[in-house]
């Protein structure tokens, strides 16, 4: 019996939109990168609720014939390429033909689109893939686009988009990724109705302060090399500009937007002593290279791209960096007014009032909130003896070390224990429980109070959750929206192989890239909020410090549960305090970290007495 069939255009785009189209943000990328392509002067990005309900953009660029206005939405329908060859000169943004495909898959789209020969602009509607309408009207030279109700159809997706404010704080990266990549065009960006930005046609270091800070005024330095290979330009923040978090950092090649952990590298190690280990660079660079030299092709959303030949660009561009920063003491403040091209160093005029005060560096890195205590139980089997010591440990002196002065508590391990999930009337219930100082949770038991070190706490908790991914339960991976590389030393790069299968159990989802090189697709929840390449390197280098323990496994899952539990230092709510006992006493030896210490002291009440009294 023959059972298999073609999918029909409708699931096939919404297939491919799985890949194109991940979050509002990338709606944004490709429209405005379209309106690029399209040659506008002038671009308008217009947001509602964080791209929820409506994402708009304007432009005045070549507009489309009633023809070609239908036709944009086919799959595989692209004015850019022709044949095979074409792929390795590709001078547009786009290319695959697959966005507006994808887009009008799982959104509700209206196009209004004019080329300059036509009189009428034509209007289209098109819903889940189904066109609803197509109609002449009046209308200027240019596109516009609107997209209401991303993924109406697709529930789960709808569902699966974070807060406003992050995925606002993803839209305005990526408008300012195409904002810094174009000063030449006109940009504007309205949120629920207000002005976000407004940027005039600018050199690029008036692009910058506009964009990103105008604090960066006086801090960049012009970088600039010219060889037959590559054209690199731009500008790197002057040393003291580095910073803690890992901010501003971008490359733009034949002015689109990369991740390369390789060239961050060079441009980093260019900075050598000038800025204190782990921090981080300002820098905004861009490359010019003969398309026929890179490989956009290899990722859909076409952030990673392969050079020919990366040596010889890592050597240019480091130079280049070098030279910018060992000569700025040189130079007077950039003239914002004059051309980056012309190196000019002409004293400053008095820096134009810039129109826009969006300090994006301090109000966006706020957005995001951290990643809550995960919920799921590690294991049940402790949870007898946790309600023994709120009851007023009953059992403990069974349990007990002979070094009463320490009054460490040590439970018994798991095989002892019945895991009747019945038995477990804690389970739930909030603890009475207070945090001091971000390190100490205070709590009362039955006999008198209770301490636990948090930072301890939590080292035990991930250490056993690590340890339990690592043999037997592989660990959940968040999918990252765009996989990043990462370099290793070639020493770190044989010591992954160690150890790459366990780290892949706990969520890392890695495959090698050649070249010292890891491509990371997505990463374990806890590692979220941070820059996943130097997490997966930190946990290499930490591993190295701990090589020489017998157990490997072992020792990674106290690597890992050291940088989980570093991070988990901080405020942390009632539900979160309940949540980090009760794990606590889930784990096979709640009292001790994985190196021994002690991670909790209980003072009965005669002692509390002593203490005061004394
Ligand atoms: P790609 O950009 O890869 O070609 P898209 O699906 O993004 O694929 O767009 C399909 C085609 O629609 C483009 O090749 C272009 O010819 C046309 N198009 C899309 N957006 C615009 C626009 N803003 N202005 C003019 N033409 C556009
Ligand atoms: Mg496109």
């Amino acid at each position: 019996m023959d059972i298999i069939q073609l999918l029909s255009d409708s699931i096939a785009n919404q297939i491919a939109a799985g890949e194109v189209v991940q979050r509002p943000a990338s709606v944004v990328k490709e429209l405005m990168e379209n309106a690029i392509d399209a040659h506008a002067k002038h671009i308008q990005l217009i947001i509602k609720e964080a791209g929820k309900t409506l994402i708009q953009v304007i432009d005045d660029g070549s507009g489309m014939s009633n023809t070609d206005a239908r036709m944009c939405f086919e799959r595989h329908a692209t004015s850019k390429i022709r044949e095979s060859g074409d792929l390795f000169a590709i001078k547009t943004m786009g290319f695959r033909g697959e966005a507006l495909a994808s887009i009008a898959a799982v959104a509700q789209v209206e196009l209004k689109t004019k080329c300059a020969e036509d009189e009428l602009a034509t209007s289209i509607r098109i819903e889940g893939s189904e066109f609803k309408s197509q109609d002449f009207v009046q209308g200027p030279t240019g596109t516009n686009f609107i997209v209401k109700n991303l993924f109406f159809n697709v529930p789960a997706r709808r569902n699966f988009l974070k807060s406003n404010p992050v995925e606002m704080k993803h839209i305005i990266e990526e408008f300012q990724r195409v904002a810094l990549a174009h000063p030449e065009i006109k940009f504007s960006l309205y949120h629920n109705d207000i002005e976000i930005y407004n940027l005039p046609e600018s050199k690029l270091s008036k692009r910058i302060i506009d964009t990103l800070d105008k604090n960066y005024r006086d801090q960049l330095a012009t970088c600039q090399e010219d060889t037959p290979l590559i054209k690199i330009s731009g500008y790197v923040g002057k040393p003291q500009l580095a910073a803690k978090r890992r901010g501003d950092q971008y490359f733009f090649v034949n002015h689109r937007f990369i991740k390369s952990s390789y060239l961050n590298h060079a441009v980093t190690s260019a900075f050598e002593a000038t800025i204190a280990q782990g921090t981080h660079p300002f820098y905004v660079i861009f490359m010019e290279i003969d398309p026929s030299h890179i490989d956009i092709n290899i990722h859909p959303t076409k952030t990673e791209i392969k050079f020919d030949d990366e040596k010889a660009i890592y050597a240019i561009l480091r130079s280049a960096v070098k030279q910018a920063i060992g000569v700025y003491n040189l130079t007077p403040t950039i003239d914002f007014e004059s051309d980056i091209n012309f190196g000019n160093i002409t004293p400053p005029p008095a820096l134009k009032s810039t129109k826009f005060d969006f300090n994006t560096s301090s109000s966006i890195s706020n957005f995001e909130s951290r990643p809550k205590f995960e919920k799921d139980p590690l294991q049940t089997d402790n949870r007898d003896n946790w309600q023994k010591v709120f009851e007023g440990l009953p059992n403990r002196r069974d349990h007990e070390t002979e070094d009463s002065e320490n009054q460490q508590v040590i439970f018994g391990s798991k095989a002892n224990k019945l895991a009747e999930t019945s038995r477990l009337p804690i389970d739930g219930k909030e603890i009475n429980a207070i945090q001091i100082h971000q390190r100490y949770i205070l709590t009362q038991v039955k006999s008198g109070i209770m301490l636990i070190d948090q930072l301890y706490a939590h080292e035990r908790i991930f250490y056993e959750k690590y340890l339990k991914e690592i043999n037997t339960q592989p660990g959940v991976s968040q999918q990252l929206l765009f996989p990043k590389t990462v370099t290793l030393s070639p020493i770190d790069y044989e010591v992954s192989f160690e150890i790459i299968d366990m780290i892949r159990m706990i969520g890392f989802n890695v495959e090698e890239f050649g070249q010292n090189t890891y491509l990371i697709n997505g990463v374990p929840i806890e590692y979220m909020d941070e820059d996943e390449a130097v997490a997966f390197k930190g946990i290499i280098e930490q591993y190295r410090i701990n090589e020489n323990q017998k157990d490997t496994k072992e020792a990674l899952s106290k690597t890992l549960a050291k940088r989980a539990a570093n991070k988990s230092q901080k405020t942390l709510n009632k539900e979160e305090i309940s949540n980090l006992i009760n794990k606590l006493f889930e784990t096979s030896m709640p009292s001790i970290n994985p190196e021994g210490k002690s991670t909790m002291k209980i003072l009965d009440l005669s002692q509390i007495g002593a203490l005061i009294s004394n």
